[in-house]
């Protein structure tokens, strides 16, 4: 496998040395420790800052033409083998939740579960499905998660932004033209925190609603091997893991990679996959659905990096 590293890199590193002392950062980090379908290789750079203080200084560290990749719990992120050539930036430390009445200030780091459990516990309706969504409150806006009838455009108020030259600024929802697992968020920006507006209500009915939905999850979802949640989106009036079922893929596996026998939206690690697996399955099931109902399944799972190795006959698995 080739990792991507130019002789360079040395050189290029001195930036980073002014962000000692401000979090954790390393170099060739691997990816798959940070994303839950558990593949993925190094990312040249990774910091994860102890606060957003850090988190500007790192931003106006970074040259300007390092691409920049925030992280929340990498639920929905399917990275290359050979890794990513730039920054990853790690926002777990950014976790900070406030209440002010029957509204919510969240940082981007903040699990969206743990958001859940402290609504239900002021007795604040509206983010009961993040009890089951296992990202953070910044990729839960980047994605504009959602399930049960709810996501997070039907309570969020604005959200606060880091742009590529450091400067932070506020957007209000209808800056962000939220649609369905989509947010038009500035290019190269890192969400910080988020603000909702939510309703009051009894904490044991938001309670009794989240348990309903976790154990819905819990029987028709493959929660105990990697994934990354439904990996393409729902047509318009149709679900994804009926028309992979109806092409005959479920089930289906190239390497370690399955279409799981359980939702035939999920794909799972069955424990030696590679990233190349993985989209060598999601092409399968694009070119079968196509073939079998004639419509083409968009990819939800985020994939970032470079994918041209695969194009050019590279390695598989
Ligand atoms: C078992 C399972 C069940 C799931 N169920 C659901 C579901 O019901 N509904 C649903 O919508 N999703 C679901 N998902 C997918 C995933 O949890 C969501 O998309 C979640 O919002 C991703 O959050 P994250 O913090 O893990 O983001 P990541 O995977 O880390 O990132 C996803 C994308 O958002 C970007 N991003 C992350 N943080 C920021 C930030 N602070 N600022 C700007 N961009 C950022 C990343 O760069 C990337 O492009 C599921 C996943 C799993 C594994």
């Amino acid at each position: 496998m080739n990792v991507v590293v130019s002789p360079s890199s040395c050189e290029r590193d001195d930036w980073m040395q002014s962000l000692e002392g401000k979090g954790v950062w390393r170099r060739h980090e691997p990816m798959a420790a940070h994303t839950t379908l558990a593949v993925g290789g190094p990312a040249r750079w990774f910091f994860r800052p102890a606060d957003r203080a850090a988190l500007i200084a790192a931003i106006k560290a970074c040259p300007a033409d390092i691409v920049i990749l925030p992280l929340g719990r990498g639920s929905n992120m399917l990275a290359p083998d050979t890794g990513f050539d730039g920054f990853v930036v790690d926002l777990s430390e950014l976790d900070a939740v406030a209440f002010d009445g029957c509204s919510l200030r969240a940082g981007a780091g903040a699990r969206m579960s743990r958001v859940a459990r402290q609504c239900a516990e002021h007795g604040l309706s509206g983010c009961e499905f993040m009890a089951t969504v296992p990202g953070d409150i910044g990729g839960g806006v980047a994605m504009n998660a959602g399930c049960f009838s709810q996501q997070v455009s039907d309570s969020l108020r604005c959200i606060e932004v880091i742009l590529r030259d450091g400067s932070v600024i506020e957007m209000r929802k209808s800056d962000l033209h939220m649609g369905y697992r989509r947010t038009d968020l500035p290019t190269g920006s890192i969400v910080v925190s988020a603000t909702f507006e939510l309703k009051p209500d009894s904490p044991e009915e938001i309670r009794e609603r989240m348990r309903s939905m976790r154990s819905r999850r819990s029987s028709t979802q493959p929660l105990a091997q990697p994934n990354c949640g439904s990996v393409f989106k729902n047509p318009a009036g149709d679900h994804a893991a009926r028309l992979i079922e109806a092409a005959g893929l479920k089930g289906f596996r190239i390497g370690g990679a399955q279409i799981s026998e359980q939702h035939a939206n999920f794909i799972v690690n069955n424990g030696d996959a590679s990233s190349a697996d993985i989209v060598a399955l999601i092409r399968r099931a694009q070119a079968a659905v196509k073939q079998h109902s004639g419509i083409e399944l968009e990819p939800e799972v985020r994939m970032v990096g470079e994918w041209e190795y695969l194009l050019a006959g590279g390695d598989h698995g």
